[in-house]
Parts: structure tokens; sequence; C-alpha cells
């Protein structure tokens, strides 16, 4: 049977990390990429608050920069995602496809997905305007109107964030009662860049033809009156899913699926270890889930030597 040290499950900014890091400590590492290789960067445009790149760099660029540094090392990469896996014996046992991989120790770094809304132009507009989180691309919206839409905490912090940039936001919400802490709720209230719209959903984004945001079609589901929006932005505030379902019952989780672990990246499974945003909803950066990234790869390497059978 041939068993790996280290397989790290993920393909974004903690998994390369981790990739590199254990490829360096010459543990010959195979990446499992997942459902969307290279993670949440691969998706976004300019990424200005990654250290070391004073004008900033594409998103894709960043991430493909990070496998061709740990290819260099030996990591090795493999299309496809864990669609189950065994953790109650070492070496650990996971499916990936028809194929069945051993390994010693497992890194999972698969991440987080934002939700999305699911209107039939979203998609093609992430980039242009769409986008799921503001702390990455609010920047690019001074000056302008934007949209936040969620009545929970991140869309009142992600609202307060981009009125830095903005000169006004508007926080759309479905329904008129809000899941978000009291004091986040004043603080988007008593500022007076933002306003709301309730009890509305959002139909579609506007214009794909123009390659950039310029409105919605929101619908009032009291009065049933649906009517166009403009803005210059739509972000997303309504939740991220983490992508660790295949754990469940075998690794502590909190009530919304993330991951939970001690000392940062150790879960309660000796020798299984988890970091970036599948373990973090708290911050959610590229360069949070490249620090955790590494330190899980240090502790895997640790965890060989004490364990190398
Ligand atoms: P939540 O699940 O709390 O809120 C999601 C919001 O999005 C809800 O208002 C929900 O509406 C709305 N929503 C979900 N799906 C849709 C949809 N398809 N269409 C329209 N609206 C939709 O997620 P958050 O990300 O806001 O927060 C997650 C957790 O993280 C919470 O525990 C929060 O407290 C925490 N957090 C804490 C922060 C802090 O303390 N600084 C910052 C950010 C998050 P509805 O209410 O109708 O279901």
């Amino acid at each position: 049977m041939d068993i790996r040290n280290a397989v790290i499950i993920g393909s974004g900014c903690s998994g390369h990390t981790a990739a590199l890091y254990s490829a360096r400590a010459n543990l010959n590492p195979l990446v499992i990429e997942g459902h969307e290789p290279g993670g949440q960067l691969s998706i976004t445009t300019l990424v200005e608050n990654f250290p070391g790149f004073p004008e900033g760099i594409q998103g894709p660029e960043l991430i493909e920069n990070m496998r061709k540094q740990a290819q260099r090392f030996g990591a090795e990469y493999m299309l496809g995602h864990v669609t189950s896996a065994d953790l109650s014996k070492r070496p650990f046992l996971l499916h990936v496809g028809k194929h069945q991989i051993h390994t010693k120790t497992l890194i999972i770094a698969s991440g987080a997905s934002a939700r999305w809304l699911g209107l039939p132009h979203e998609q093609q507009l992430i980039g242009h305007g769409v986008s799921s989180c503001a702390t990455c691309d609010g920047f690019f919206f001074s000056g302008k109107e934007v949209v936040v839409i969620g009545g929970g905490d991140t869309a009142m912090e992600e609202a307060n964030f981009l009125t830095r940039f903005a000169t006004r936001v508007t926080i759309i919400h479905r329904r008129d009662i809000f899941r978000a802490s009291k004091i986040m709720l004043d603080r988007a209230r008593n500022n007076p860049k933002i306003a709301f719209i309730t009890d509305t959903v959002v139909e579609d984004v506007h214009d794909v033809g123009q390659k950039e945001v310029t409105g919605l079609t929101l619908r009032n589901l009291k009065t049933e009156q649906a009517y166009n929006f403009p803005t210059s932005a739509l972000f997303l505030g309504i939740g991220h899913e983490p992508n660790a379902r295949i754990f469940e019952g075998q690794l502590e989780m909190d009530p919304d699926g993330y991951l939970k672990t001690r000392d940062y990246v150790l879960t309660r499974v000796p020798g299984v270890f988890a970091c970036g945003d599948v373990v973090d909803r708290r911050y959610r950066q590229a360069i949070t889930a490249a620090g955790t990234g590494c330190m899980a790869a240090i502790e895997s390497e640790r965890f060989l030597e004490e364990h190398p059978e």
C-alpha cells in the first residue's frame, strides 16, 4: 500500500502555503485541489492587501504563483475532490473519485464558499462589481453608490466598512427583522451614509454587456412591485458555507459547520490539522489563511517526527 506522508485537501491560500512548507520539509505532499481550484482568490480581481506586492496583484496570478512555488519544492497536485474520509485509524483513508489515498497526516484546507444569490447574471459579473468580500473589493468603489445584501453581522460590518469609500451604501434585506447583533445594527443605522431597504429581494443584476454593475432589479415582497435600482456594486453578505461536511461525526464542528481547533490548527484527531477559512469565520483573509496553512504544515512535520509510522 502506498502511504503518503502528508495530504492537503484544498488549493487556496492555506492549502498552497501548507504544501510549500511540507514540500520544503521533504514530505512530498499531495494536494487534492477540490471543487474550486485556487479557492476564493481565483475569483477575485486585484488583491491589494497581501503584503509584498506594493502595486497589488491579480488574485488568480497570486494563487498561481503560490502553486508554482510549492511545486518547485516537490508538492504534487491532483484534480478532484474528496468524497469521503476515514479518520478512525492511521494511516487515514481518503476517497477521491475512484482513487483511494492513504496518508499519515492530513491537512484540511478546504475553505469556505461564499453564498451567492443564484441570480441569472450574478456569476458573470463576479469581479466586475459583484463581490462577496468588501475588504477585498471595497476600495474600487470610491465615490460610488453600492449595495449590500443581508441582514446579519457580516452585512452590517461590510456596509460600515464600505462607507469609507462609497458615497452611499444601501443594505437590502429580504425581511424587516435582522439577525445582526444590536450593536452592529445600531452602528449601521446611525451611519448617515447607510440606507436600508427591507422586505425586498434582488431578482437580477445588470449589465453583462457593459461588463460592470450598473443596477439591480428589485422586488418588494409586500407590494410585489418590481423596479430597477441603479448601483455600481453588489456586495453579498449572506454568509459562507465551510467545506467540511465530509468530516461530520469525525471532527468537532461549531453549529455552522466550521471545524473546531485548539492551538490554532490541531483537531481532536492526532495527525489531522485544519487551517484557513474552514476554521476561520472571523478574519477570512488570504494572509491569515496562509499563516494558518504554515502552522498546519509545521505541526504535521512535528507529528511525523514523533510518529514516523
Ligand atoms: P448570518 O447567517 O447570520 O446572516 C445571513 C443573512 O443573509 C441573514 O440576514 C439572511 O436572511 C440573509 N440571507 C441568507 N440567504 C439569503 C438569500 N438567499 N437571499 C437573501 N438574503 C439571504 O450570516 P453572517 O455571515 O452575517 O454571520 C455569520 C456568523 O458570523 C454570525 O454568527 C455572526 O454573528 C458572525 N459574525 C460576527 C461578526 C463580528 O462579530 N464582527 C462579523 C461577521 C459575522 P434571513 O435573516 O432572512 O435568514
